[in-house]
């Protein structure tokens, strides 16, 4: 691997960040942007089509390769990097280009299944993967995870809860942990009554109480689907069965995962609500760096409080659960119709109830065939994005 050296004879990290215009690509250029100079290599920088966020970043960081999905965003992107003497691309092969790029590290923060090939691309190299983009491993598990362990990459979560337990996990095998604690913000909508669920609107439901992120994770957050999805995650990375993994609500996002081990012990991972400290976390992995976020005030926070989740109210996260249990393709079906929910609800064309009821339906239809390969989930991923479709167009 050719790595550089930096001013004080350190060794640079080559790195690339899949989905780098993005919530979690900013926040890591901004640890990139405040490390000391010649720690950090940038090879590949990608977005899917906002041009003008993506040639700022790649005239300021200067990467090997810089792509935008969308192929139909080439020639904008040609044209705002027109006299730099960088190199840019465009459309699904590009992408995968950048993904495929000698990096020693490298950021996946595409949102939604869409990162599934990129992300694939990046841990063939066998080198480090830091992993936010959660969907793609809850519609394609066990794919990835063999990807992983073919070609001996190393998959970190970058998701806080998952960074959490992650942490709190050194040093402990499987065996000494009871269960796995995730907890969730509760998002904007959490004290709602039935009326007002009803008529959450798209500007409430991406207001995020405490969390600042991309649409999409918003909504999620704010159906709790995204709990649910992290349900699935963690199952994935960690290797634990459903009964061992719980979520508590805890309005404070101050403790972002808990483990409890067999002796009684609980060990719970702190900090701010930054992704930032997460991020951080995997980029110096298995070492530690200076990260200036916000610390922690226990003083001020004072209490932290701990709930149960009420699936009553949010279903999303209930038939996560269920799709977990169901096994096979029924992750993947769960993550399709909800990425045409969320998308639907967005664009005005389903109430934020809607959103977890089409994904119940589309459920109910397909069931949980069988998924032994990329193509058969590309083509279940497909079916139920087609159905979600037909259910919409149906209301
Ligand atoms: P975002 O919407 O802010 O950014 C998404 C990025 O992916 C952008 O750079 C966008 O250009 C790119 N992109 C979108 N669609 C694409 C496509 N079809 N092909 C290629 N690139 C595409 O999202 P985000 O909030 O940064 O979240 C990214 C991922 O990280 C999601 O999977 C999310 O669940 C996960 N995550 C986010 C946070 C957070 O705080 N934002 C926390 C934990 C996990
Ligand atoms: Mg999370």
């Amino acid at each position: 691997m050719g790595c550089r050296f930096g001013n004080d004879g350190s060794v640079s990290k080559r790195i690339t960040i899949l989905g780098a215009t993005g919530s979690v690509g900013r926040s890591t250029v901004a640890l990139i942007d405040a490390a000391p100079a010649g720690a950090f290599v940038v090879v590949a920088l990608t977005a899917n089509r906002d041009v003008a966020a993506l040639a700022a970043l790649a005239l300021r960081l200067r990467p090997e390769l810089t792509v935008v999905a969308e192929a139909e965003s080439g020639p904008a992107l040609r044209d705002a990097l027109a006299g730099s003497g960088l190199r840019h691309g465009a459309g699904a092969e590009a992408l995968h280009e950048a993904a495929s790029l000698a990096a020693d590290w490298t950021m996946a923060a595409i949102v939604g299944a869409a990162g599934l090939r990129p992300t694939l691309a990046a841990l063939a190299q066998g080198r480090i993967v830091a992993l936010a983009n959660k969907e793609a491993l809850v519609c394609a598990g066990d794919v990835m995870l063999a990807a992983a362990a073919a070609s001996g990459a190393t998959l970190l979560p970058v998701d806080s809860e998952h960074n959490a337990i992650f942490q709190a996990l050194q040093g402990h095998g499987l065996d000494s942990v009871e269960k796995i604690v995730l907890t969730a913000s509760g998002g904007p909508c959490r004290l709602m009554d039935d009326a007002a669920l009803a008529a959450v609107t798209p500007a409430q439901a991406v207001n995020h109480p405490v969390w600042s992120m991309g649409a999409k994770i918003s909504v999620d957050s704010a159906t709790m689907m995204n709990k649910g999805l992290e349900v699935i995650e963690a199952a994935r990375l960690f290797g634990l069965p459903l009964h061992r993994i719980e979520v508590l609500v805890h309005p404070q996002s101050a403790v972002h995962g808990l483990v409890q081990f067999t002796d009684g012990s609980m060990l719970a991972q702190l900090g701010s609500p930054d992704m930032r400290t997460p991020i951080a976390h995997c980029l110096a992995w298995p070492r530690r760096m200076v990260a200036d976020v916000p610390r922690l005030d226990l003083a001020a926070l004072a209490r932290l409080d701990f709930f149960a989740p009420d699936t009553k109210r949010f279903p999303a996260l209930r038939l996560a659960r269920e799709a977990l249990s169901a096994g096979g393709g029924a992750p993947t079906i769960l993550n399709a119709a909800n990425e045409v929910a969320v998308d639907a609800f967005l664009g005005g064309r389903l109430s934020f109830l809607g959103i977890a009821d089409l994904v119940a339906r589309v459920l109910d239809r397909l069931g949980a065939p069988p998924v032994a390969d990329l193509d058969e989930v590309f083509a279940l991923d497909a079916v139920a994005r087609r159905q979600a479709d037909g259910v919409l167009a149906a209301a």
